[in-house]
């Protein structure tokens, strides 16, 4: 099986991989969609087997500098009570994680760029791999930094980065942001490479159904994530959120025609991508109760259960209807385990589980 797919099979069909082919297959309904859904089913239990990884997510703080348009606990966002867990509470929620099995933990939270914010992550990341053993892959979500501060964070440990690119359309990123030095398109594909090239498996994905976005930018999408050589994926939908200036434009499609793309998407990039790691994103879960695991069944194979003290959940709101914002994290990993074996897959407890593609590249 190659890493990239050029060549990929629909049915009994062989397509090149071209935009006007993956457009058609974003669109398409009946048979086709079906076809499209199995065969990436296919792909992935022939190259990664049955296993799902689970990550542990802690959304350590809901402190923002930006203003992306579309984000819930944008700093202009006055609603949100701003809070910062402490040290204490994050390595607590990783030596949960770690107990659990979940061998990952994704630490997330607002962008903020500072020599204090560095510092606190790379004291953080040598506290959590003490209290673990370092018995696990840390990936940290903290938005765009200098190269140096990626650099020092790999240093210490971090081995994953989540960056998503939101779309790698420069004029739809600029509706989608402030046109100011804090949100360019350049600076986030320069953040893209500087993570690559310092050694990092490195994620992006995109928000599907944004106002303005159409299949071609979806497809061009997918193009970009191929092309580049990403080594994992997080997507999901664009959900509004009541608070942020986007929350009243309409994009033409419902949330479940959202929802029906990005499990388009997701099976699309398991044949283009066989061997990257694909999170099941949570948003899905939000418009279907039974959302990541149906992206289970057509090529995802990463869920993100939520770990943040049940406390805090509720401050970071994304986009309105945030599943799990009322349970803490022992519920949710039982809700989460039982809902992975009833799709017929795995949970691969105390693995890493790091992305195949990245394996190979390095
Ligand atoms: N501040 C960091 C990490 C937190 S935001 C960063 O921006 O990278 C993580 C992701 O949440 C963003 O990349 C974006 O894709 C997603 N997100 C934000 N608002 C959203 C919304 N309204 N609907 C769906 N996803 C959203
Ligand atoms: Fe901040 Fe990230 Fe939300 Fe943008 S998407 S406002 S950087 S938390």
């Amino acid at each position: 099986m190659q890493d990239k797919a050029d060549l990929y099979n629909l049915g009994d069909k062989k397509l090149p991989f071209n935009i006007d082919n993956i457009i058609s297959l974003l669109n398409s309904t009946g048979e086709n969609r079906l076809q499209l859904f199995e065969d990436a089913k296919t792909v992935r239990e022939k190259v990664l087997g049955k296993k799902v990884y689970f990550r542990g997510l802690i959304e350590f703080s809901n402190i923002c500098a930006k203003n992306c348009f579309y984000c819930g606990i944008r700093k202009s966002n006055k609603n949100p009570s701003r809070y910062n867990l402490s040290d204490d509470e994050i390595v607590d929620a990783a030596i949960y994680s770690w107990k659990e099995g979940y061998g990952s933990i994704v630490l997330q939270s607002g962008e903020i760029a500072s020599k204090d914010f560095t510092k606190r992550i790379e004291n953080l990341l040598i506290k959590i791999s003490q209290a673990t053993n370092a018995g696990l892959r840390v990936t940290l979500s903290l938005g765009e930094q200098d190269y140096d501060t990626y650099k020092r964070w790999f240093e210490k440990g971090a081995q994953r980065y989540l960056l998503r690119i939101e779309t790698s359309n420069l004029e739809l990123y600029s509706k989608i942001h402030p046109d100011d030095p804090n949100h360019q398109f350049s600076k986030r594909i320069e953040s893209l490479e500087n993570l690559r090239k310092i050694g990092y498996q490195t994620g992006t994905g995109v928000m599907i159904g944004l106002p303005g976005q159409n299949s071609e930018h979806l497809a061009k999408d997918l193009k970009f994530m191929h092309d580049f050589g990403i080594d994992m994926v997080g997507m999901g939908p664009y959900i509004e959120h009541a608070e942020t200036p986007m929350a009243n434009l309409d994009n033409g499609l419902s949330l479940h025609d959202r929802f029906d793309l990005s499990l388009k998407m997701i099976a699309l990039l398991r044949l283009l991508m066989p061997k990257i790691n694909i999170a099941a994103a949570t948003a899905l879960q939000s418009i279907d109760k039974l959302g990541r695991e149906k992206a289970i069944k057509v090529g995802a194979n990463v869920v993100m259960p939520n770990v943040t003290p049940g406390k805090f959940r509720d401050s970071y709101k994304l986009y309105d209807n945030k599943p799990c914002t009322d349970e803490d994290a022992d519920q949710c990993t039982n809700c989460l385990s039982a809902r992975v074996s009833m799709t017929g897959y795995e949970v691969a407890l105390n693995e890493w589980g790091d992305s195949m593609y990245y394996n190979a590249r390095i």
